[in-house]
């Protein structure tokens, strides 16, 4: 157990147990993580991370993959490394929805962010998918 760190569950608000990933046999390596297991909630033990329930965990799968497209396109189109492109769309998302830039990552919000990440993300992607319809 990490010294002087403790999570909460976001859930039931228990403190969550810590855990090294090998005693969860998930069948593959997550590192260190945080769980409640009454929820069924978890979480990698990363500075800032939030446990997740099962809701939460493809609401986070879903924002992830739609700001990894958005990143990408940045990247190629601009020539930019993935470090600058990704840090650029996670500073323009925090922008877009009116979070403090540190606590603007996926791994860190709930169900209620995560739906206004995911709702700006999803019209981003149809704004572009139109463009190119347009200019296609
Ligand atoms: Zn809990």
């Amino acid at each position: 157990m990490p010294k002087n760190d403790r999570r909460d569950c976001p859930y039931c608000k228990r403190p969550a147990e810590w855990y090294a990933s090998s005693e969860l046999r998930y069948g593959f390596d997550f590192g260190p993580m945080w769980i409640c297991r009454p929820c069924g909630a978890y979480t990698a033990d990363k500075p800032g991370n939030t446990l997740a329930n099962a809701e939460v965990r493809v609401l986070r799968r879903e924002a992830h993959k739609l700001f990894d497209e958005l990143w990408q396109a940045a990247m190629k189109l601009r020539g930019w490394s993935q470090g600058r492109a990704r840090s650029a769309a996670y500073l323009w998302l925090s922008r877009q929805v009116e979070m403090r830039p540190e606590a603007c990552h996926m791994s860190r919000m709930q169900a209620a962010d995560l739906r206004r990440v995911l709702e700006v993300l999803r019209s981003v992607r149809a704004a572009a998918v139109e463009r190119r319809r347009h200019a296609g």
